[in-house]
Formats: structure tokens, C-alpha cells, sequence
């Protein structure tokens, strides 16, 4: 059988977990540093804040932005519901500009035109998440134009991307964006079994995480309201949240951060390899622009349906015979019943 995914575990990451469980911290321990250390040195972004998933990370990344009630979230429409989730999380209102039927990420072309819409009408959006859809980068130099002109914040959803670049940087680098954010979930580029992280070169908005990641309790007394009363002492200064990550989780991501660039190359080996055998069939294979090295998450193909005698379910059904996992990327945020609910349609 070919699995839609697999980890891929081999005998360091098990002594780097091990070694973990034979020491003093479980968590909050000196190994999240490290991995976070690691992150920031591979990416070329200043801070980062490791946390329990992905999902966690959008959500802390949301928040230090200040995104609240009233406030507008923009995002693309063919993703994992995450991607959404977190702006509603912040009881903000979530909207969703279509993709770009070649890349498949957020079609800046009508995010200008809603843009241009939306400041009539005093409606722009706080925050955009641009998604790296499958691990190809969205086009960020454009993107953070348009955020210089109309004022939105970026943060990079590259729950796909890591090791990923845009033209020389890597996904992560922040040269475009306020905070990205990557997924280390089992199926992603590397794990941490669940785990994620939210990178940023914004000291502050780094700061402001890192309290939302841990219940928004501090110990640092410049950042207390009332007088520090002494060694024991610690404050809540706002509504936080437990989203931490645990050293066991850290020290698999680090290790397998030492292979991520083996991962990446073998990723893109298999993509050509799909493409060579599946070009002469009536379906549209993924695009990668020339200056983006595409970090390979997943491989869609698009079905031409006008050339074939099946529908999609037929042929999802023929190929899970076959023991070939296929999936569908994605069932469109907006379709779901709760965004429904809220009013899509
Ligand atoms: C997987 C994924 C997430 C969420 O990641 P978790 O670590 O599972 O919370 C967010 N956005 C996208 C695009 C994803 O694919």
C-alpha cells in the first residue's frame, strides 16, 4: 500500500526522545530552546515560540497581533479549516479570497480588487493568512505590498512549507510577513509527533506569544502590574492559554530538523517522478513557480473531468483499491457546516 503520509523515524530521533525521558524536564525543560534555536537558525527569522501544534501557534500569532472582536481575517478558502478557525477563536469575522487556479494559493489579483472593495466601505481586513498551499510558497513581495498600502498584518501559514523557499529565502525568514507559522504534526515536512511553531523577527509580538502560549503568566517584573513581591511570586496579566510543547516533543523536532533538507530533495524527487509518469493523462499536475522551491507537502493533481468518463468519487474509490491513499485537498473552509452556519455559502 502507499499511505497518503508517513513519518519517517529513524534510530536518533528515538535516542533524542529517550535521552529526554532519562532527565530532569519533561517539559518546559531546556530542549524547547534548543528546537526553537534551531528553527530561528535554519529559517533566518529572529524569534520563535514553540507550541503544542500548528493550530495553537495561528491562534497565540492571532492574538498578539491584537485581532478581537469586530476585527476582519482574510484567508484562502482551499485549506484546513486551522487556517480559519483561529481568527473565529479571537471572535473575529473570517472571510476568504479564492485561489489562483494555477498555484492554488491566495489569487492576489482578487485580493486587490477586495481590498479596493472593502476600504470603501471601512472594511479591511486586521490580519491576511496566506497559505502555502502543498508547500509552494504564496507570492509574498506582492502580498506584503498590498499590506504596506491598506495596513494588514501578514502571518504565513506554512503548516506545508518548511524548508520551502521564496526566490533565495527560506519560508520563514519574516522578510514579507509579520509571523509564520509551521506545523510539526505527524504527517507535515518534520514532527514532533503534534507540535507547531510561530517564527516572527517582531520582538514584541515574540514577547506577546510567548505569555498567550503560557496563560499570560509572567515572572519577568517588568512586565508586572502590581509590585513583585519576591521569589514566589508570578502574575497573570491577561487571558492566556496552556499551548506549551514538551521537551520529549522538541528533541524529536530537532532531530528531525537535522534531516529536513533530505526530506525536502526527497520530496521533490518523487514529485518529478509523478509528474514524468502521469503527464500524458488527462489531469492538470501542480505548477511550481520558477523562483519558489516547493517543499512538497502533498502532490494534487487536478481531474479533468470534461475528459473523463468518472467522477471524482469513482476514481478516489479506484485508487484506495488499488491501496493508493489519495485525499482530497481541500473540502473548501467556507462549505463546511459551521461556516455555513455562521453564513457562508
Ligand atoms: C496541518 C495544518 C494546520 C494545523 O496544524 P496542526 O499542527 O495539526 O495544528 C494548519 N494549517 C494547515 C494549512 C495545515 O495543513
Amino acid at each position: 500500500m502507499i499511505p497518503y503520509g508517513r513519518q519517517e523515524i529513524n534510530q536518533d530521533d528515538i535516542e533524542a526522545v529517550v535521552k529526554v525521558l532519562k532527565s530532569d524536564f519533561l517539559t518546559q525543560g531546556p530542549v524547547i530552546k534548543n528546537f526553537e534555536d534551531a528553527v530561528i537558525a535554519y529559517t533566518r527569522a529572529d524569534y520563535a515560540c514553540a507550541t503544542n501544534s500548528a493550530t495553537s501557534a495561528l491562534h497565540i500569532a492571532c492574538k498578539a497581533l491584537g485581532v478581537g472582536r469586530n476585527d476582519y481575517v482574510w484567508t484562502s478558502p482551499n485549506s484546513f479549516v486551522a487556517s480559519a478557525n483561529c481568527a473565529r477563536y479571537c471572535e473575529a469575522h473570517i472571510d476568504f479570497i479564492d485561489i489562483n487556479p494555477v498555484t492554488y494559493n491566495i489569487d492576489v489579483d482578487k485580493l486587490f480588487q477586495k481590498l479596493e472593495l472593502c476600504e470603501k466601505v471601512k472594511k479591511l481586513p486586521k490580519v491576511i493568512i496566506p497559505v502555502h498551499f502543498a508547500g509552494q510558497s504564496c507570492d509574498m513581495k506582492s502580498i506584503y505590498e498590498l499590506s504596506k498600502h491598506y495596513g494588514f498584518k501578514i502571518i504565513e501559514d506554512a503548516a506545508h512549507a518548511l524548508g520551502g523557499k521564496f526566490y533565495e529565502d527560506m519560508i520563514g525568514s519574516c522578510l514579507y510577513s509579520d509571523i509564520t507559522i509551521f506545523s510539526f504534526q505527524a504527517l507535515k515536512i518534520i514532527t514532533s509527533g503534534e507540535g507547531g511553531m510561530a517564527v516572527t523577527k517582531n520582538k514584541e509580538l515574540h514577547t506577546k506569544m510567548e505569555l498567550y502560549r503560557s496563560h499570560a503568566i509572567t515572572r519577568n517584573p517588568t512586565q508586572m502590574l502590581k509590585a513583585n513581591e519576591g521569589g514566589w511570586y508570578y502574575e497573570q496579566i491577561d487571558l492566556g492559554y496552556n499551548y506549551r510543547m514538551t521537551d520529549i516533543q522538541a528533541a524529536l523536532g530537532i532531530s528531525q530538523l537535522n534531516r529536513i533538507d533530505e526530506f525536502v530533495k526527497k520530496r521533490n524527487e518523487i514529485a518529478s517522478i509523478y509528474k514524468q509518469k502521469l503527464e500524458i493523462l488527462p489531469i492538470n499536475l501542480p505548477k511550481t513557480h520558477t523562483n519558489i522551491y516547493n517543499a512538497f507537502h502533498l502532490y494534487v493533481i487536478q481531474l479533468n473531468l470534461n475528459h473523463i468518463k468518472k467522477n471524482r468519487l469513482q476514481i478516489f474509490q479506484f485508487m484506495r483499491e488499488k491501496g493508493i491513499e489519495v485525499h482530497v485537498h481541500y473540502i473548501p473552509i467556507h462549505t463546511q457546516p459551521y461556516y455555513q452556519k455562521i453564513g457562508f455559502k
